[in-house]
């Protein structure tokens, strides 16, 4: 039952949270003379780490999570699409998150950027950019990707607001509007039908010479779609509201919407500096219990999986689960 003073609590303690931004609610800190062994250390404490941590600090399991509070979705003003918190800022999903998790006291909190880890023996060992060194029986790597903006000017102030990477997220509040698709090839392909059944006003901006074949070219005019081969110039926005594309001859479209998928990197290097395979999207690859290639390494959330919220808590639940799964069944057979 939530009590009068416990609502007060938690609210007062959320509203703190979401009123500065970047810096993340209480977790018992690991104090500086304390034993630093965990039985997980997940890095990461967005969405993905967050499920997990629940899951493990649920299965009474010592854990830190070490965080640097850069989600990718952090300009985005509204989350979608995650049953039970559609339309609610990004940053208040991941301060309930936390606000819950921090109800299981062997749940650590530490903010900082991992810098790197080893392996000694049986235990990991990782070291933080402020210099401490914790250990671990398993690593959890929670870690996000990181969106690499083009240098077109415009684009990074938009992204997440009128640049959108996903309709599913973002679709349903932009429909109807001119927009556009910023892709060539098979991937303006993938997007077309997806944002035609959105709007009737699409405009695909290949950046240069279009790459379709034949027939490509050919479904996509025959759905009203028109393709603009024009190198883009700029993006003409007011904080972030997209409204015309600036192409290199002049001429402005009045988009108000535009699809992009820009390259990435994976967050955080460590997983590839201990040897963790990628796949070929450039992924981290798991086996199916979100293990790395690397025993006793685990991923989960955008590192290794579809990008959306509702993806990374079910694989970060799943991470934390097989962690478990695999501590538990050790110190069973301990007995053997
Ligand atoms: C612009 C945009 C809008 C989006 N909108 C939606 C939406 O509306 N609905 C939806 O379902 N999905 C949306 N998504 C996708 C969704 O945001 C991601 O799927 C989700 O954030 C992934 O969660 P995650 O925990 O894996 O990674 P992230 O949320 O990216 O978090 C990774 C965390 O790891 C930390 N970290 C990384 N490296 C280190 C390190 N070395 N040391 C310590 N900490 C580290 C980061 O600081 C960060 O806090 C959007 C994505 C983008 C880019």
């Amino acid at each position: 039952m939530i009590t009068r003073r416990n609502f007060l609590v938690r609210n007062s303690l959320l509203s703190a949270a979401l009123a500065v931004p970047g810096v993340l609610m209480s977790f018992a800190k690991p104090e500086e003379n304390a034993d630093h062994t965990f039985d997980v250390i997940i890095v990461g404490g967005s969405y993905a780490g967050l499920a997990a941590a629940m899951a493990l600090g649920r299965s009474l399991r010592k854990v830190l999570i070490i965080d640097s509070g850069l989600p990718c979705n952090r300009q985005t003003p509204h989350s979608h699409n995650f049953l039970t918190q559609d339309g609610v800022p990004p940053k208040e999903i991941a301060a309930k998150g936390r606000e819950q998790v921090q109800h299981y006291d062997t749940v650590s909190f530490y903010e900082s950027v991992a810098v790197q880890a080893k392996k000694k023996g049986e235990i990991f060992e990782l070291t933080t950019q402020s210099g401490r060194v914790f250990s671990a029986r398993k690593l959890l790597f929670a870690t996000g990707l990181k969106d690499l903006m083009p240098p077109i000017p415009g684009f990074a102030e938009c992204w997440g607001i009128s640049i959108l990477h996903c309709p599913y997220c973002h679709g349903y509040e932009v429909k109807g509007l001119a927009t556009g698709i910023w892709a060539n090839g098979d991937m303006a392909v993938h997007y077309a039908p997806l944002v035609a059944n959105l709007t009737k006003q699409v405009f695909i901006f290949t950046d240069g010479a279009a790459t379709f074949s034949e027939d490509q070219a050919q479904l996509i005019r025959k759905n009203n779609i028109h393709i603009v081969e024009q190198q883009v110039k700029a993006l003409i926005h007011d904080n972030g509201q997209l409204s015309g594309i600036h192409l290199q001859d002049g001429a402005v479209y009045p988009i108000r919407a535009l699809y992009a998928r820009p390259a990435f990197e994976q967050h955080c290097k460590i997983p590839l500096e201990m040897g963790c395979a990628l796949t070929e999207q450039g992924l981290l690859k798991l086996d199916n219990f979100q293990q790395t290639t690397i025993p006793g390494v685990y991923a989960c959330g955008d590192n290794s999986a579809m990008r959306a919220v509702a993806t990374a808590v079910a694989t970060g639940t799943g991470a934390g689960a097989a962690i478990n799964l695999a501590l538990s069944t050790a110190d069973f057979n301990l007995k053997k």
